[in-house]
C-alpha cells in the first residue's frame, strides 16, 4: 500500500512544487510507482509534469466534489514516460479555487481526498501531494490523508519562525483528524553553501530538529528553475545537473525512511 506524503509549507515560493515533481520523477526513475496529486489551484505541478492544465477534462476538483474517481481523473505524460520516469498525475487548475466555498456545507469535507485515495492506494508505492501556500481546507485535505509531511525550506533568517505555524497545524491535525500524521522531515532547498548565513541556519535547524532534517541538501541550481518551461521535472530535463542528482539522492533517502516508518 502506498505511503502518502504531503509537501507543505504555508510560505509561497519556497520550493514545494519543485520538490514534488522532482521527487516524483526521482522515485519513478528508481522504479517506484508514483501518483502525484496537485492540490494547488495554480496548477504548477501539473504543468511542470508536462500536462496542460487548461486542457484537463477532470481534475482533483472533480474528485473533491465526488463526481469522478481518481482512476477516471488521473492522466499520464508522454514526455515523462519517454524519459524513463513516468508517474500518474491528478491535475489541478483554477477551478480548484472554488472547492473551498463549494465544500463549506459538506460533512467531513476535509476527508474527501482521503476517501478517494483509499481506492487507488494499492496501485502505488508513493503518493505525493503538492499543497498550496496556505493552511486552507485544501491543505487540510492533504494533511488528513498523509502519513507524513515533507517540509521544503530555505535556510534564511526567518525560516525557523515560519515553521511554528506549520508545526502547530500538523499537531492539531494529528490530535483531531489524523493520528498517523507526522513530519517526515525538513528538506533544505535552494541551498548555497557559499553563503555563511545559510550554513548557520542549516546548523540551527539540525540542532533544533535533529534527524528530522534530511541528509540530502538540494542546491540552488538554475536547471531546476528552467525545467518547468519545458514541461518536465529537472530530474528529466538535465539528469547530470547538480539539482537533478540531488533529487535522485533524495528519492533514495525517502525510500529508506519510508521502509523504517
Ligand atoms: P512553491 O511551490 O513553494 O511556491 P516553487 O517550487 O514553485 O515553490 O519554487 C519557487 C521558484 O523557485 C520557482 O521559480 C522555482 O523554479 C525556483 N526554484 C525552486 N527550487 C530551486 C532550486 N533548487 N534552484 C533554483 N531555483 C529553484
Ligand atoms: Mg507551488
Amino acid at each position: 500500500m502506498a505511503q502518502i506524503f504531503c509537501i507543505a509549507n504555508q510560505k509561497g515560493g519556497v520550493g514545494k512544487t519543485t520538490t514534488t515533481v522532482n521527487l516524483a520523477a526521482g522515485l519513478a526513475k528508481i522504479g517506484q510507482r508514483v501518483l502525484m496529486v496537485d492540490l494547488d489551484p495554480q496548477g504548477n505541478a501539473t504543468m511542470g509534469s508536462g500536462v496542460d492544465k487548461r486542457q484537463l477534462k477532470m481534475t482533483v476538483y472533480d474528485v473533491l466534489l465526488e463526481t469522478v474517481s481518481i482512476a477516471e481523473a488521473k492522466v499520464t505524460s508522454d514526455k515523462l514516460i519517454a524519459g524513463g520516469c513516468g508517474y500518474d498525475i491528478l491535475g489541478a487548475n483554477r477551478e480548484l479555487s472554488g472547492a473551498e466555498v463549494e465544500l463549506v456545507d459538506v460533512e467531513r469535507r476535509e476527508k474527501r481526498l482521503k476517501l478517494a485515495l483509499t481506492e487507488v492506494q494499492d496501485n502505488y508505492d508513493f503518493i505525493l501531494i503538492d499543497c498550496p501556500p496556505s493552511l486552507s481546507m485544501l491543505t487540510l485535505n492533504g494533511l488528513c490523508c498523509a502519513q507524513g509531511v515533507i517540509v521544503p525550506m530555505q535556510c534564511e533568517y526567518f525560516a525557523l519562525e515560519g515553521l511554528t505555524d506549520l508545526v502547530n497545524t500538523i499537531k492539531q491535525v494529528h490530535a483531531n483528524l489524523n493520528r498517523e500524521l507526522s513530519i517526515i522531515g525538513l528538506l533544505r532547498v535552494m541551498f548555497d553553501a557559499r553563503i555563511t548565513l545559510q550554513q548557520q541556519v542549516s546548523e540551527q535547524l539540525k540542532g533544533h530538529f535533529g534527524n528530522k532534517v534530511f541528509n540530502t541538501v538540494i542546491p540552488r541550481n538554475v536547471r531546476l528553475a528552467e525545467a518547468p518551461s519545458y514541461g518536465v521535472p529537472g530530474v528529466l530535463f538535465d539528469p547530470p545537473s547538480k539539482g537533478a542528482q540531488a533529487f535522485v539522492a533524495f528519492a533514495q533517502e525517502i525510500v529508506e525512511r519510508a521502509n523504517k516508518l
